[in-house]
């Protein structure tokens, strides 16, 4: 085999092993596709107390096939409805919504207790503590790095460039045979860029462990979101959140896509009852009116052009970085003492300086128009 034919083989038997590892059953509205019927390398890549897990059954898991009236089989209090009951665990209304709402199906989808717990959860599923380890761009999201320490899972940051980007190979250098999770954050925090997608393609056909996407930010880029690439991607997991462009931050509802095999696997190992009845009424409203998230997400999308600009000229802002989110970075003469000078006023901004390629920057989230001028002022006046 001459070389040129010999690599394109390998890349195929990369994409067969792959396929192989992660053995697909998406269920896409109805219709079952299987890619491969055995599942043997997700068995490998999991921890094997995990693999091997009965998970709790409770209560509300068990009757089916009846309408229930009287409930007598998990030892609530009959008074004080509805509070009294416990809620549904696996969220079937909300995720109804939330499949109609990002276009993927009920099975490919779930819930948390905020992102931190769709965060957290692929660790204890897939890193044994004190063995396996996971890579991550830097500087990302804190959270990766926080739950890796929590799970004794070692954290292997990978430097951005000067442009906040980075390549594949940069990032597949830096596993090993025990990597089992690549983390990219894209629109990525705190540097408010999405990270090249070329890059998360070939991270995602190269690496045989699992590739976490989080588009917490993705309603504010102009990039189509990777939840839309599931079926091609078996080893891919994306992270979505309520907090940022639904404006609901303050009930905790994350959300992860992927296979039904990993999906199922989330759910063997949550908390039974994770999302609570408030969480999951109040998300039920929200989603039944996306129009109104389309509004803000144009309106704050139009802010963030206009703070930028203002920005730009102000004489105390050094350089303004591109943004896909719902902030952006600003790299400031003096940003510790900017940032004192607006705590003092009563604004807050993060003060992001100590942050690896982040020097004297400070991260601005884009608020409403009053508060943006207000900002503005409070800055012309420094
Ligand atoms: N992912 C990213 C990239 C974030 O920046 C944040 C919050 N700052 C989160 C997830 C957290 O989302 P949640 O509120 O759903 O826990």
């Amino acid at each position: 085999m001459d070389a040129v034919s010999e690599a394109g083989a390998s890349e195929i038997m990369r994409e067969v092993n792959i396929r192989k590892r992660f053995a697909l059953h998406y269920s896409i509205f109805n219709i079952n596709y299987s890619i491969v019927n055995e599942v043997n390398d997700l068995k490998e890549l999991c921890r094997k107390n995990i693999w091997e897990l009965s998970p709790y059954s409770s209560a509300r898991n068990e009757y089916s096939g009846h309408v229930a009236r009287v409930f007598l089989d998990a030892n609530e209090n009959p008074y004080n409805a509805p509070y009294n009951r416990y809620p549904d665990p696996l969220q079937q209304e909300v995720k109804t919504l939330v499949s109609k709402v990002k276009g993927v199906p009920v099975d490919n989808i779930f819930l948390g207790n905020g992102s931190d717990e769709a965060i957290d959860l692929p660790y204890r599923i897939f890193c044994r503590p004190g063995i396996d380890n996971v890579v991550a761009i830097e500087p990302t999201y804190g959270m990766y790095k926080v739950c890796a320490d929590i799970n004794d899972v070692e954290y292997r940051p990978v430097l951005l460039d000067e442009h906040f980007q980075i390549t594949a190979s940069k990032l597949l250098d830096a596993c090993d045979a025990n990597t089992k999770i690549i983390w990219i954050c894209s629109p990525n925090n705190p540097t408010g860029n999405n990270i090249n997608r070329e890059a998360i393609e070939e991270v995602l056909q190269k690496f045989n462990g699992i590739v976490i996407i989080d588009e917490a930010y993705s309603d504010f880029s102009n990039e189509k979101p990777m939840r839309a690439e599931l079926r091609k991607h078996p080893n891919m997991i994306v992270l979505n959140t309520m907090s940022k462009a639904w404006g609901c931050a303050a009930i905790r509802l994350g959300m992860a896509f992927a296979s039904k095999e990993i999906i199922d696997i989330f759910n063997k190992v949550k908390y039974p009852y994770n999302v609570n009845l408030l969480t999951q009424k109040q998300a039920i409203e929200a989603l039944k009116d996306p129009f109104a998230v389309d509004k803000w997400v144009k309106i704050l999308i139009q802010e963030r052009s206009q703070l930028m600009s203002t920005f730009l000229e102000l004489p105390i802002c050094e350089k303004v970085y591109p943004s896909n989110a719902n902030f952006f970075l600003a790299k400031m003469t003096d940003a510790q003492s900017i940032y004192d000078y607006l705590v003092e006023k009563g604004i807050i901004v993060r003060n992001r300086s100590r942050i690896q390629l982040c020097g004297n920057c400070l991260r601005i989230t884009i608020g409403t128009k009053s508060e943006n001028t207000e900002l503005v002022g409070a800055l012309r006046n420094y």
